[in-house]
């Protein structure tokens, strides 16, 4: 005999719950043949529902055999189930189980998504099915702008885009009222008599008496069957194999819908990236341009410089600072190799010219000074060894002084300027050296000749540094060892840093890291914090979006498409909260340039953050796509 197009095998499907053995089915065996119409009725509880999900494969029994086309569904994988669930059988839902928030034209093309069609062809089909049921009016209205029946008709389409053989119907009209029940099995009738195989689920007797067969379940038994009117013609057996997965385009453009209809939502979860990355590209701008002033300032100071300066490891009081003198100066210039020596005294005081102060650091030095900083004068000369000498009252200023004490620079030169109760002539203005990129100024500066300023300023006899300009820029890491060297014999004790620029912009280098790591790390808390939100709100839309996975399924989706378009989602937000947030942080770091903060933008932050919030997506993203993914779709389905 040939075999039928459905066969249930001695069926049943247990539940296990709270101890006791719900049979919801028993030992069921049924065939259907191609082109007919069953009516399945039976009071509520009775098994009708339970049947119909194993006939469309939503369900599996616990004992008992299904075939599909002779092919035993139980041997088939999971992504040739949901083949045959797409290819095979078309559902008709109580609800209608229309997702709210897209058109009727949307919602008719769903499943071919997952058959692979493109847009275009996916809408053409679907208004072509809304016409044929005279809904070509209503094909851009969202269900809520529908009557039931006419949603009914709706979801009837819907089950049709895939060329289904078989219609499943489980009690299709009870939503309806009694004119639109009646239209609508006048469209099943219809349906059926172009050849679609229908199994309508009802608990009235009346709705029933429109199919050509009626069979009765009882208990989770078949107690009655008018039978099989069909003629049992041979089926033509095709192979089931499953649908490649759906196109990342598809995916894409499902998320990009499901983000839109959330908006609010999809903004809050954005939000937290947003934090994340533009903190994080702030912070290391921050971070970066605070070294790049340090460095600035000390690559102005030249790099064949040796620093030294009092002090040391083991060094606590003020009085063991006060260790360096001027004939430490002396016994180093000495050395083989070193070009010029300054001696260095340096305090805070105001500067006076007629009403007008300036307040800044006053530095006693030597003629030296000026060669071992390679500074130009602009106005006038430098000191000499006859001021150094015979205490001279002079002071050479720099370009900032002079300008905001005398208004102009060239009126400087021949004025007396009064500092700590004593007169000073300008003898010599700086040449201009702008600002640092860090935005530092660095004409600040007040320069008088070392003896005068030991009579007059300082009080105290021992130096605040000695600078020492080597002959050959590579033989200065040397030379400063021999320096250390000579300071230590002379003292001692190790009392004295000596710095070469190089070990300086070392150091520098090393802390500012330091400190730049340090707070984009705190940053990167905020972006882990974001991430954390994005799996939380993700959750939440799986929770909530139930209905819509397990209509997906039920239509054809197979695990895979569902991971990919939950993923795809998670995804979009990262990239699009990593991409605003990369803006914010550069809006943010500009102004803080513009009030005068110092910052770099150096490429690499942006390109951390983004990828570091791409990959918050993907693993954030994952656990509620695999939740999706994971989901029974009768249950899903069964969701409020
Ligand atoms: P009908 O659709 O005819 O109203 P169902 O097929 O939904 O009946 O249910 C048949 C029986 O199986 C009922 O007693 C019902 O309580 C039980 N049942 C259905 N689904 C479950 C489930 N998931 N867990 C436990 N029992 C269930
Ligand atoms: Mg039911």
């Amino acid at each position: 005999m040939a075999s039928s197009l459905l066969e249930l095998r001695g069926v049943s499907r247990y539940y296990q719950g709270f101890g006791v053995e719900v049979k919801a089915l028993h030992r069921v065996d049924l065939r259907v043949d191609k082109g007919e119409f069953v009516a399945i009725m039976g009071q509520s509880g009775s098994g009708k529902s339970t049947l119909m999900n194993i006939l469309g494969c939503l369900d599996t029994p616990t004992a008992g055999k299904y075939l599909v086309n002779a092919q035993n569904v139980a041997e088939l994988a999971d992504d040739s189930l949901s083949a045959l669930r797409l290819k095979t059988f078309g559902f008709v839902f109580q609800r209608y189980q229309l997702l709210t928030n897209i058109s009727a034209k949307e919602n008719v093309a769903l499943p071919a998504i997952y058959a692979g069609l493109e847009q275009q062809a996916r809408t053409e089909r679907a208004k072509t099915l809304l016409a044929k049921f005279g809904l070509a009016e209503r094909a851009e209205h969202k269900p809520a702008e529908l009557s039931g029946g006419q949603q009914q008709r709706v979801s009837v389409a819907r089950a049709l885009i895939n060329d289904a053989e078989v219609i499943l119907a489980d009690e299709p009209t009870g939503a309806l009222d009694s004119k639109s029940g009646a239209q609508l099995l006048a469209l099943l009738k219809t349906l059926n008599e172009e050849g679609m195989t229908v199994i309508l689920i009802t608990h009235d007797p009346e709705v029933a008496s429109h199919a050509g067969r009626q069979v009765v379940v009882e208990d989770g038994q078949i107690v009655s069957d008018s039978g099989n009117e069909a003629d049992g013609s041979s089926q033509k057996l095709s192979a089931v194999t499953p649908f490649p997965s759906i196109s990342t385009l598809a995916a894409i453009g499902m998320a990009v819908s499901s983000l839109k209809n959330n908006w609010f939502r999809t903004l809050l979860t954005l939000l937290g990236i947003i934090i994340g990355v533009a903190a994080v590209v702030t912070m290391m701008a921050i971070g970066e341009g605070g070294k790049q002033q340090v460095l600035d300032r000390i690559a102005s100071i030249g790099s064949n410089l040796i620093s030294v300066r009092p002090g040391g490891s083991n060094i606590r009081s003020e009085a063991e600072v006060a260790t360096l003198s001027l004939a430490d100066a002396e016994a180093v210039a000495a050395l083989p190799g070193i070009a010029h020596v300054a001696p260095e005294r340096s305090v805070r005081a105001t500067i006076r010219f007629k009403d007008r102060d300036f307040s800044g650091r006053i530095t006693g030095t030597t003629p030296a000074y000026q060669r071992v900083k390679d500074w130009q004068l602009a106005q006038g000369v430098f000191f000499n060894e006859d001021d150094l000498k015979h205490f001279a009252p002079v002071v050479v200023l720099g370009n900032t002084v002079a300008t905001e004490l005398f208004g102009s620079q060239g009126l400087a030169i021949g004025e007396y300027v009064l500092m700590k109760n004593a007169f000073y002539q300008v003898i010599g203005v700086l040449k201009a050296k702008g600002a640092s990129a860090g935005g530092n100024d660095m004409d600040d500066e007040v320069l008088i000749p070392l003896t005068t300023g030991r009579l007059k300023l300082f009080g105290r006899e021992h130096l605040s540094a000695i600078s020492i300009k080597v002959q050959r820029t590579e033989a200065a890491n040397e030379l400063a060892a021999q320096v250390r060297q000579r300071l230590v014999s002379r003292h001692g004790k190790e009392d004295v840093m000596v710095r070469t620029t190089e070990s300086l912009v070392e150091a520098v280098t090393e802390t500012q890291d330091t400190l730049t790591w340090q707070l984009a790390s705190v940053a990167a808390i905020s972006l882990f914090v974001g991430g954390i939100g994005v799996m939380n709100i993700m959750l939440v839309n799986v929770s909530e979006r139930k209905r819509e996975i397990g209509l997906r399924m039920a239509t054809g989706a197979k695990s895979k498409d569902i991971l990919k378009q939950f993923n795809i989602e998670a995804w979009m937000v990262c990239i699009a909260g990593g991409g605003i947030g990369v803006l914010l942080g550069y809006v943010i770091v500009f102004c803080l340039s513009v009030f005068g903060h110092a910052v770099a933008y150096t490429p690499a932050p942006p390109i951390i953050a983004f990828l570091t919030s791409l990959l918050i997506g993907v693993i954030f993203g994952y656990a509620p796509a695999h939740k999706a993914a994971r989901l029974n779709p009768i249950e899903a389905l069964a969701e409020d």
